[in-house]
């Protein structure tokens, strides 16, 4: 092979402290505004990457300084840089558009899904157990000047925001204060105190944007419905269309930063964040097309698993991964025509992984105050154990019928959501919300992130056939899947519920494909 790679000239060398002073352990790129860290074999590779070594000559050279170490894994280094466009010639196009984006001025255009809807229906439960920041500086110094102590005396002296450290599930910033999980300004008519007293514009502009998001990515402003709303069917399948709310959303979009991180296709192979935006759209593409959401979720889980692996094998050569992956994707339609049968080993992961999230959400939801302030943070908690309790049992049952125990089979549970059409269409469109919107990456993790949008889905439709069963119902309202949304797509936010969901990254796509054949199952039982 004749290609000699080099590291690209303009990334910053970060050189360690003390004793390692003489050797670089990370890469700053000033184009995209990211740090990658060097691992050993990085480390002695990154300065060898002269632009006069073959890849051959690389590898041996690298084997000489790291005998320990094998060529398989020196390879995948040097597939780790070329994913991650740290060597010169990979990624040209993409480097080319984030440096228009970030130092030219190309102005971020809003992007969305164009059956995107949304309408606030005033329940007031966003101010409730939702996180309220981060916000912005001039936010911070907007709410630092309102009289609020004079005009909102029942809620008393501030500070009304704090600063917060970075946890599993949240980003470092300033945030809205928060009495028993509601936010600071709540007043006890569930009515916000700043919009009363001070106006709309007063208001944070997350507030103001709840329950979209916006996404600052290379190809667009990204807006989306993260799902959070204690409405979400209305708004979001009967809501105003997007495109018609644009005038009012527009200038609250972030255009401050670019979301671009690194991503992992496995525990060890990083890779660009647009390839995950490639991937996505299609994924989002196969949901919309697919004929029911099982099938959704079965394709989506296909085409990732095959993606991820073509990627973390690429050849050693800039744009190879390029074109692996516009292949892998380009064939991805067919996915929704294989129908591969349920394997009784993706049912277990499913059981194991719902099994752990009942078990490390209990205590949090035990200490919750049913009485209180906190009591819609306390019936949230407590509905996501139990729905995924259920749900562990209904993957046990149909991973082993005869062995497992079930406190009740899956299809008297899922019974209330029969013949009901506008089920598969909500919990569609949440889905393609989530892949859209960059949900995908859970923590940086593909296949972790799959595993999450698959679980959402699950967890919303089992706490929504109890909340419905439970008030007496023969059949499912939107208001009962509506609370199940929330409770799922709250409950997998959880600092303690995202640890246990990174640890079954490795079995991401098991689980996707489990939830996609219980899904089917359970809907197809139904009537
Ligand atoms: S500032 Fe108002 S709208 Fe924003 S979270 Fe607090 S109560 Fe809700």
């Amino acid at each position: 092979m004749s290609y000699r790679p080099v590291l690209r000239s303009d990334l910053l060398r970060v050189a360690g402290e003390g004793a390692s002073a003489d050797t670089l352990v990370a890469l700053v790129d000033p184009v995209i505004g990211r740090r990658v860290e060097l691992g050993p074999i990085a480390q002695s590779m990154v300065v060898v990457l002269d632009g006069q070594r073959t890849v051959d000559e690389v590898v041996a050279e690298v084997q000489r300084l790291r005998p320990t170490r094998t060529r398989g894994e020196i390879e995948a280094t040097l597939r780790s840089l070329l994913l991650l466009f740290c060597v010169e010639e990979a990624g040209v196009a993409v480097l080319e558009r984030a440096r228009a984006i970030r130092h030219g001025g190309v102005p971020l255009e809003p992007v969305f899904l164009e059956d995107t809807r949304v309408q606030c229906q005033g329940s007031g439960a966003c101010c409730q157990v939702y996180a309220f920041g981060p916000i912005t500086d001039e936010e911070v110094a907007r709410i630092a000047s309102l009289d609020v102590a004079g005009e909102l005396p029942e809620i008393g002296p501030g500070p009304y925001v704090e600063a917060r450290e970075a946890t599993a599930g949240t980003t470092a910033g300033h945030y809205l204060k928060t009495v028993e999980g509601r936010c600071v300004f709540l007043l006890a008519n569930r009515r916000c105190g700043v919009h009363a007293k001070f106006g709309s514009e007063a208001k944070p502009g997350f507030c103001r944007l709840y329950p979209l998001r916006a996404l600052p990515t290379i190809v667009g402003n990204r807006i989306y419905d993260r799902g959070e709303c204690q409405s979400f069917v209305a708004s979001a399948c009967d809501g105003r269309l997007l495109r018609d709310d644009m005038v009012r959303v527009g200038p609250l979009l972030p255009t401050n930063y670019l979301y671009h991180p690194v991503a992992f296709l496995d525990a060890r192979t990083p890779c660009d964040y647009s390839y995950v935006l490639a991937l996505a759209d299609t994924l989002e593409g196969l949901v919309a097309r697919a004929t029911d959401l099982g099938a959704a979720l079965r394709a989506t889980s296909l085409v990732m698993d095959r993606w991820s692996a073509a990627l973390a094998a690429s050849p050693l050569e800039p744009g190879a991964a390029d074109a692996l992956s516009a292949a892998e994707l380009a064939r991805a339609e067919g996915a929704l025509e294989e129908d591969a049968p349920v394997d009784p080993i993706d049912l277990a992961a499913l059981a194991r992984v719902a099994g752990a999230l009942a078990e490390s959400a209990a205590p949090g939801a035990q200490a919750r105050s049913a009485e209180g302030p906190d009591r819609l943070g306390a019936a949230l908690a407590r509905a996501f154990v139990e729905a995924a309790a259920a749900v562990r049992s209904g993957a046990a049952r149909l991973a082993d019928p005869a062995g497992a125990r079930s406190e009740e089979p899956a299809d008297a549970i899922f019974a209330v959501a029969a013949d009901a059409p506008w089920i598969d269409d909500a919990l569609r469109r949440s889905l393609r919300q989530r892949l859209y919107g960059g949900l995908l990456l859970e923590e940086s993790r593909l296949h972790g992130g799959l595993a999450v949008a698959a679980l959402v889905l699950l967890l919303a439709l089992t706490a929504g056939c109890s909340r419905a069963r439970s008030r007496g119902r023969a059949r499912m309202l939107p208001e009962d899947l509506s609370f199940g949304h929330a409770v799922a797509a709250r409950g997998v936010r959880e600092e303690k519920a995202i640890e246990v969901l990174l640890a079954f990254d490795g079995e991401g796509v098991r689980i996707a494909r489990a939830v996609g054949a219980l899904l089917g199952q359970c809907l197809c039982a139904r009537g």
